[in-house]
């Protein structure tokens, strides 16, 4: 199914959404991926963590550069960020701005430039994370999934995805 690219990624927003901690979707349909791409999944998912700032930045807008090509997806930030249409490169303005910095491990919002409001794994609790917490704990983007926001200078963000 992987063909050596990343599919769509989503983890269960509930427990009872799916019994694997994350899982592919193709054509609007649940597929597990096995233990041990789950597991490698998982572990690439930890590593974000511990990049600079300027670093996670890089990471998600590159990730957004392959969406918008529709090619080369490589890992789990790519799978969670994907939605069944590639990104049109288009954004727009928003009057909701997140916090400065993460609701989970308080990084910076405004030096990664990216934040992801979106459901997590806890009961559907919300969260405004930073793009490591969401590799972590993120459910994927989407209308009742998250959306990803950018920052556009000073105090100013806009929505590139999830809506
Ligand atoms: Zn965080």
């Amino acid at each position: 199914m992987l063909d050596g690219e990343m599919p769509i990624l989503r983890r269960p927003r509930l427990p009872s959404d799916a019994s694997e901690p994350i899982y592919a979707l193709l054509d609007g349909r649940k597929f597990a991926l096995g233990t041990d791409l789950v597991v490698a999944l998982q572990a690439m998912a930890r590593e974000f963590a511990n990049l600079s700032d300027r670093t996670l930045g890089s990471v998600v807008t590159e990730c957004l550069e392959r969406d918008r090509l529709g090619s080369g997806h490589r890992g789990v930030l790519d799978g969670l960020l994907r939605q069944a249409e590639p990104w049109d490169g288009s954004n727009h303005p928003t009057t909701e701005g997140p916090p400065d910095s993460c609701d989970l491990c308080g990084r910076s919002l405004l030096a990664v430039g990216w934040v992801i409001d979106g459901c997590t794994t806890t009961n559907m609790l919300w969260s405004w994370m930073c793009p490591a917490c969401f590799a972590i704990h993120g459910c994927g983007l989407g209308n009742g999934w998250g959306q990803l926001y950018g920052r556009a200078g000073g105090s100013a963000w806009r929505v590139y995805k999830g809506q």
